[in-house]
C-alpha cells in the first residue's frame, strides 16, 4: 500500500533527467526550478525542533540512497503514520560534500544526470533536515553512539571499495582499478593526491593499448573518457589535474579493448551508453561475435525471452561491425566477448609492468533451474592479449566501517531483511538500525533504483513504528550529536557551508569556461566552507 503510493508520488514529482539512464517505463518531467530559501543558508535551522519527542532519524551517507530515504520519511504518507510531531532527520556524511557517486562517480560528460542534485537540495533544505558533512561513521562517531542518540539509524554509506579478480599478476604496475581512475578524474579527495596524478600521467603517457575488464556501464564510462577527443571534455567538470594529463599525455593511446567473460546478449552495459560510443564513431566489434548467425543457442533463446529492449541493444551493437574511420584524436574502442582473465603477465623488458593478459576463452552454460542468467565456463583454450594498461571494472564493493555492524563479507552487504538490519544468527532486528542503497543490495543499479530500495527500507521503518517495535524515545538527538562532535574537536560542515563551496567551485569553473572546478583537498574545502 505504502509502496504504491510512493511510486505514484515519484512519478509526478520533479525528478530530473537521471531518468534518462533509468527505466523507460518511468515518466520524466522537466526539472522544476526551486529557490532554496531555507535556513540552511545560515547554518541554523530554526524549524528543526530538537526539543519535542519527534522521531529522530540519523541517515549515514548522503548519496542517492540516503537522500531518497530522507525524502520518503518526510513525505505525507509517512507523516500520517508518524502522527502530528514530525520526523527530524540528521544526515551525516564522510565528505564535506553531499550527493555520493552523483558527484564522484557519474561521468562528467553526463551533466544532465547530475541534475538530480536539485531534488536532493530540496530535501536538504527542508526545515526538518540537518546535514553534517566531514563526519565519518566508524572514525568520528560509532554506530553505538548513534543508536544511543537517535530512534532510527539508516546506513546508506555505499560501496567505497572494489571487487578483485584474485589472479596472478594483479599487483603489476599498470593493472589499475576503474573505480580509482573514475574517482581521480571526478576529483574525489582521497584520489587526487599528487602521486595518483603522477601515476596516471606515467601510465597513460606510456600506453598504446589499454584493456578494460568487464563490460558494465562503468567500463564504458572509462572507455569513453579515454576515447573521446579531450577538447570535447573541456566544458565539463573533469578536474584540471586530470584534464592536464589527458590533454598532454594520452596521444600514444590508440586502442581500448573492453573485454567481457560472456557474450553480447549478456552484456551488462545499457543501450544509451553503447549508443554514445557509436555516435562518437569509435566503437567496433567483430561480426563473428555479434551477428545473429553466430549467436549460440543459449543466447538466441535468452534474446527471444528478454524481448525488445535486449533485441534493440543487439541491433545497435551490430551496427558496430564495420571498423570506423576514426575522427581526429578519437581512439578505437573494441568490444571483445567470451574471454575470462586468468593471469596478468609482465612486460618482457620490465618485469614490474603489465605486458599482456592471459585469457581463457569461455562459452555459456545454462542455469540448471533456468532461474539465473547463463554463466561463463572455461573451454580450456587460452589466448594472450598484449597491453600496457589495464582497468579492472568488475564492480564496486562495500566495506564494514564499524565492528558493531552485522556485515556479510562474502556478499559485501550489511545483513538485513527488507532493509531491517538483523543479527546474522538469530535474524532478529538489532534495534532501530536499517540499511539502504548499494550497502544493502550490492553495487548495482542506477540512481532511480535507489528510490525503490528506499521505499522498502522506509516501509520496514513505518511497519516497525506501527507495531510498536520502534518508538520516539530519544530527545535532542541532533543537538547531542553536535555537542559530541564539538567535544571530540571534529570540524563538521552544515549544508549552508557546503553551498558556499559549491558557489566557489561554480565561480572558478566559470572563469575556465566549464561547469565547475572542483576543490580537490579536504582542508581547502573546509577553509572555503568556514570563510
Ligand atoms: P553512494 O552514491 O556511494 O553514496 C554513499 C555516500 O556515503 C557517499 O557520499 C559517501 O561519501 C558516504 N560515506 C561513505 N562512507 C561513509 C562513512 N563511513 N560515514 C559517512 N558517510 C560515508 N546511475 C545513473 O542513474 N546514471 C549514471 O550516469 C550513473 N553513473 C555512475 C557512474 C559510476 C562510476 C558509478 C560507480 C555509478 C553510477 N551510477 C549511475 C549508479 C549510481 O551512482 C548508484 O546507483 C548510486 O550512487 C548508489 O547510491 P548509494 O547512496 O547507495 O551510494
Ligand atoms: P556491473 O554493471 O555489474 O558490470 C560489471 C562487469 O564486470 C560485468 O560485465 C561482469 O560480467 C564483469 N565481471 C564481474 N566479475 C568478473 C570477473 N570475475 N571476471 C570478469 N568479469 C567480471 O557493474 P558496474 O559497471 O560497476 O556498474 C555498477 C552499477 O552502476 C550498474 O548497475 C550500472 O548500470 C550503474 N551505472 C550506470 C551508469 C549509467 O547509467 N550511465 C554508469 C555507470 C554505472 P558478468 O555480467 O559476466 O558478471
Amino acid at each position: 500500500m505504502l509502496r504504491r503510493h510512493f511510486a505514484r508520488s515519484y512519478a509526478s514529482s520533479s525528478l530530473s533527467s537521471y531518468c534518462l539512464s533509468a527505466s523507460k517505463n518511468h515518466k520524466c518531467h522537466p526539472i522544476k526550478k526551486h529557490i532554496l530559501t531555507s535556513s540552511y543558508e545560515t547554518g541554523h535551522n530554526a524549524f528543526f525542533n530538537s526539543n519535542t519527542r519527534n522521531l529522530s532519524v540519523c541517515v549515514v551517507g548522503s548519496g542517492p540512497a540516503g537522500f531518497y530515504t530522507a525524502k520518503q520519511l518526510l513525505g505525507k504518507e509517512c507523516q500520517s503514520i508518524f502522527g502530528n510531531e514530525p520526523v527530524n532527520i540528521t544526515i551525516i556524511e564522510r565528505l564535506p560534500t553531499p550527493y555520493g557517486l552523483v558527484r564522484y562517480g557519474v561521468a562528467p560528460d553526463h551533466p544532465e544526470v547530475k541534475n538530480v542534485q536539485n531534488d536532493f537540495d530540496q530535501v536538504a533544505s527542508d526545515p526538518r533536515v540537518q546535514f553534517i558533512g566531514n563526519v565519518s561513521l566508524g572514525k568520528d562517531v560509532r554506530l553505538k553512539e548513534l543508536q544511543e542518540l537517535f530512534d532510527v539509524v539508516v546506513l546508506s554509506y555505499g560501496a567505497e571499495s572494489e571487487r578483485t579478480l584474485g589472479i596472478k599478476g594483479e599487483d603489476l604496475q599498470g593493472v589499475e582499478s576503474a573505480r580509482e581512475f573514475v574517482a581521480w578524474y571526478n576529483g574525489l579527495p582521497s584520489h587526487t593526491k599528487e602521486h595518483t596524478a603522477e601515476k596516471f600521467k606515467n601510465l597513460v603517457q606510456s600506453s598504446k593499448n589499454a584493456v578494460i575488464i568487464g563490460q558494465g556501464n562503468v567500463a564504458l564510462d572509462v572507455a569513453r573518457i579515454l576515447a573521446r577527443p579531450v577538447s570535447t571534455l573541456k566544458p565539463y567538470d573533469v578536474t584540471s589535474q586530470a584534464m592536464h594529463v589527458l590533454e598532454n599525455f594520452n596521444s600514444n593511446l590508440k586502442h581500448i579493448l573492453v573485454v567481457g567473460r560472456r557474450g553480447p546478449v549478456q552484456i551488462a552495459a545499457t543501450t544509451k551508453e553503447l549508443r554514445e560510443l557509436i555516435k562518437l564513431n569509435c566503437l567496433y566489434a567483430d561480426p563473428t561475435q555479434i551477428q545473429d548467425e553466430y549467436l549460440d543457442e543459449i543466447s538466441k533463446e535468452q534474446l527471444h525471452k528478454e524481448g525488445r529492449v535486449k533485441q534493440r541493444l543487439i541491433q545497435l551493437l551490430q551496427t558496430a561491425v564495420v571498423k570506423p574511420s576514426l575522427p581526429d584524436n578519437t581512439k578505437l574502442v573494441e568490444l571483445v566477448f567470451f574471454r575470462s582473465p586468468v593471469e596478468f603477465l609482465p612486460k618482457k623488458d620490465d618485469p614490474s609492468r603489465i605486458g599482456s593478459i592471459k585469457f581463457e576463452i569461455t562459452k555459456l552454460e545454462k542455469d540448471p533451474n533456468g532461474d539465473l542468467e547463463p554463466k561463463a565456463v572455461g573451454t580450456g583454450i587460452f589466448e594472450e592479449i598484449e597491453c600496457d594498461l589495464v582497468f579492472k571494472s568488475i564492480g564496486y564493493k562495500s566495506v564494514n566501517v564499524d565492528p558493531e555492524i552485522p556485515f556479510d563479507l562474502k556478499k559485501g552487504v550489511v545483513v538485513n531483511e527488507h532493509g531491517r538490519v538483523v543479527n546474522p544468527q538469530t535474524k532478529h532486528s538489532i534495534g532501530g538500525v536499517y540499511v539502504c542503497g548499494w550497502l544493502k543490495r550490492g553495487p548495482s543499479g542506477v540512481i532511480l533504483s535507489n528510490i525503490y530500495d528506499a521505499e522498502e527500507t522506509v516501509e520496514s521503518i513505518t511497519n516497525d513504528f506501527s507495531s510498536g517495535a520502534l518508538s520516539r524515545s530519544k530527545n535532542d538527538a541532533h543537538t547531542k550529536l553536535v555537542s559530541k562532535l564539538q567535544e571530540k574537536n571534529i570540524s563538521y560542515v552544515n549544508f549552508g557551508q557546503y553551498k558556499k563551496l559549491e558557489q566557489f567551485e561554480v565561480n572558478e569553473g566559470q572563469k575556465m569556461g566549464k561547469i565547475r572546478e572542483k576543490v580537490l583537498h579536504v582542508p581547502e574545502m573546509l577553509n572555503i566552507c568556514f570563510k
